[in-house]
């Protein structure tokens, strides 16, 4: 059986030995991306992988990788806080847009009670004329969409006559 029929797996490059038949490794470290495993052997070490992937079913290994090798890089780009620092970054970023979020649906809630304060006045039993018009001036306060509605009033306008 040939010896050099299959190329050595990323790990086993750069460990220096013999890929067997059934390495662990070689599935998930591809000799072409040699960078991969160079960066989990530096964080983890090669044997802690190695146990790592042998404790789990063969279905989960490729997602344990993947994050092996996620929390490695984090870990080189930020030492101290590694993956965790990623992720009370975004946590932060989550909990600051949630403030914004109920403040804007404060102002939102606060528009509508305005808006709602003065519908009865309006709603006055007079002819058909005056309430159109009351209706139509009220959105031009409170939304400034003046442009919006001068282009409805005019078209309707227009088809009116
Ligand atoms: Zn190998």
């Amino acid at each position: 059986m040939g010896g050099n029929s299959h190329s050595p797996c990323a790990s086993c490059k750069l460990l220096r030995r013999r890929c067997a038949k059934d390495c662990i490794f070689a599935p998930y470290f591809p000799s072409h991306d040699p960078q991969k495993f160079a960066i989990v052997h530096k964080v983890f070490g090669a044997s802690n992988i190695s146990k790592i992937l042998q404790e789990l079913p063969v279905q989960q290994r490729t997602d344990a990788v993947s994050s092996l090798v996620y929390e490695a890089y984090a870990r080189v780009k930020d030492p101290v806080y590694g993956c965790v620092g990623a992720i009370s970054y975004l946590q932060n970023q989550v909990s600051e847009l949630q403030m914004q979020l109920a403040v804007a649906q404060a102002e939102i809630l606060c528009i509508q009670m305005q808006h709602h304060d003065d519908e009865p006045v309006i709603q006055i039993p007079e002819t058909g004329m005056a309430l159109d018009h009351k209706s139509y001036e009220l959105p031009h306060q409170y939304l400034n969409f003046p442009s919006s509605s001068n282009v409805i009033s005019n078209e309707s306008l227009s088809s009116g006559f």
